[in-house]
């Protein structure tokens, strides 16, 4: 096969960053046979409660067994309804459904994607347990209102921080406002393969917790609780301490490239940055009205990749439909038609970024 020069090749949507410190940490698991969850899993957890100002991190087996282990752990269960967003990963109101209880949705805000604060009080009843906001994109929800509608109404706040480790609202760290839940997926800020973490500042949840997530066992062979196997293990954990000592600069690198962007894309909506948060890109994804599958096989046909993070809000996903869930949330409709997401990861090189850039600007300036 002949080479293709670098200028020419494929820039892809997402790009997982492993090399040789994650091939060796993977080859030193092997060699100690010691391969399920150890040290290394704790040594990550020590490390990524650091990462995120809290007391206790609870690694788990994906980002979808944080959410649902965390509402367990909050006896979040059946009669029971949670706020949340329909404009998010499926995984966000599934794991509402896994643990029994009911998604209540909330519509978004038009220029952020993020759930409308504002709507949250009037879908409060006295069943509301719980509001699951998601700090979409890696951009963090408004957790000053959240926390304040959760204190007036007694309500549990679990953040779905799924794309958006090392994000900060205020200068905090996202996932210690209320129980944090992360994922470790391969196109996530960081990975480990798969994997996940729960954050929390409470010793009895985190205990709980650890509980969920191995058969309930407190020790060998005595299962105080009905638990699941949530774990992870030593070979993904020693991927993830290597990346999570990446993870500060290539969150430079995705707020550099999105400014880079931002100040060069014509005729579509940028992503908005708010000044009292750290937005960490884990997507940078515009907003265009009207031609947008025009646009994608556009970039495509100049070697860019894109997707569309979410072509459906989950409300009207054919398993919601047959929960009964047809209500109308106009934004996150509108949304789902016109958001595009465009390479943002921190392997992109610079002629990368001009390559973006003058696609899609010869697309939007000529049409
Ligand atoms: C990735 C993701 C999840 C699920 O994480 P997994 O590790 O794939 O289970 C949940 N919520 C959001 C917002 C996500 O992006």
């Amino acid at each position: 096969m002949s080479s293709i020069p670098s200028e020419r090749s494929f820039i892809p949507i997402a790009k997982p960053q492993l090399g040789e410190e994650e091939k060796a940490a993977v080859m030193a698991v092997l060699d100690s046979g010691m391969l399920v969850q150890g040290k290394r899993v704790a040594e990550l957890e020590a490390q990524f409660a650091e990462l995120c100002s809290v007391k206790h991190a609870v690694a788990v087996a994906s980002g979808t067994a944080a959410l649902w282990a965390s509402l367990l752990a909050h006896k979040i269960g059946p009669g029971d309804e949670v706020i949340t967003t329909p404009f998010s990963f499926i995984a966000s109101s599934n794991a509402i459904l896994y643990a029994g209880a009911k998604p209540v949705f909330v519509d978004i805000e038009p220029d952020t994607g993020l759930i409308d604060t504002t709507a949250i009080e009037a879908k409060t009843t006295e069943r509301t347990r719980a509001i699951l906001p998601v700090h979409l994109y890696g951009q963090p929800c408004n957790m000053t209102a959240i926390m304040e509608i959760a204190a007036c109404h007694n309500l549990v706040v679990i953040e779905d921080a799924c794309q958006a480790h090392g994000a900060t609202f205020k200068g905090q760290p996202v996932g210690s406002f209320g129980t944090g839940c992360f994922s470790f997926y391969p196109t996530k800020n960081m990975t480990t393969g798969e994997g996940g973490m729960v954050t929390t500042n409470e010793d009895a949840l985190a205990e709980h917790l650890r509980l969920l997530r191995n058969h309930g066992q407190s020790r060998r062979y005595q299962h105080d609780i009905l638990g699941y196997h949530f774990r992870t293990t030593d070979i993904q954990a020693a991927i993830g301490l290597v990346q999570l000592k990446k993870l500060p600069a290539w969150n430079e690198q995705r707020i550099a490239n999105a400014s880079y962007l931002s100040e060069r894309l014509e005729g579509v909506q940028v992503p908005v940055v708010q000044p009292d948060r750290r937005h960490v890109f884990h997507q940078y994804t515009i907003r265009v009205s009207g031609d947008r599958p025009v646009l994608q096989t556009h970039l495509q046909e100049q070697g860019i990749g894109t997707a569309i993070h979410y072509p459906r809000p989950i409300h009207r996903q054919p398993v919601y439909q047959s929960l009964g869930y047809d209500n109308m949330l106009p934004q996150a409709e509108t949304a789902s038609r016109e958001v595009l997401s465009l390479p943002i990861h921190p392997a992109l090189s610079q002629s990368d970024l001009d390559r973006i850039v003058a696609a899609v600007n010869t697309f939007t300036t000529s049409s």
